[in-house]
């Protein structure tokens, strides 16, 4: 019913991309927002179209032929987001080309890479490496930030989803979409 809901008010653009990924069976959320450092060190939270799930990658889809979305494609490189930018608009009949060939090239990339350290060592040493995941391995109460502070759930929680608390507040350990502090709150 919901995502019915937000399918109704996508512009066509962004409804035939939504096609595509059912197509191809790739999960996606509209609308994640991120937090960025825009110029001059200013923080914003912008929301690029789609966020492939499965991918880590977000998708931008142009709308306009005349916009200039090079801004946009620097902030988001600067910022460690990898976003594609689909023009629908300029080619109508290349972007479906472009997404599916950028999808394998980051498949195949990510596929040798790993290979290529799992060559060098067994995944048990990796797992079994001191640093390895430390933010949650070497985690301490006293890092909880803002909400999660004082939380009685915090020790264990350790701040929430760290994805949504860093891109939400641009800080760890602290999920600002928490259930139990929008419970609190009722
Ligand atoms: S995310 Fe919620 S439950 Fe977890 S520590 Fe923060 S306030 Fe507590």
């Amino acid at each position: 019913m919901q995502i019915e809901s937000i399918y109704n008010k996508m512009t066509n653009s962004k409804r035939e991309v939504v096609e595509l990924l059912k197509d191809l069976g790739i999960k996606w959320s509209y609308e994640h927002p991120v937090f960025v450092w825009g110029e001059n060190k200013r923080p914003r939270v912008w929301a690029p179209d789609f966020y492939l799930i499965p991918f880590g990658i977000y998708l931008e889809v142009c709308g306009s032929a005349n916009f200039d979305y090079d801004y946009r494609r620097k902030i988001f490189d600067n910022n460690g987001f990898r976003v594609i930018f689909l023009h629908l608009y300029t080619e109508p009949y290349k972007w479906t080309y472009h997404l599916i060939r950028y999808l394998q090239l980051f498949t195949n990339s990510r596929y040798n890479k790993l290979s290529e350290i799992l060559r060098k060592e067994n995944i048990i040493d990796i797992w079994n490496k001191e640093d390895f995941c430390c933010y949650n391995r070497k985690f301490k109460k006293e890092e909880l930030k803002d909400d999660c502070k004082d939380c009685k759930y915090g020790k264990s929680c350790k701040g929430g989803c760290l994805a949504v608390s860093t891109s939400m507040t641009g800080k760890m350990h602290c999920d600002p979409f928490c259930l139990y502090q929008i419970e609190k709150q009722i």
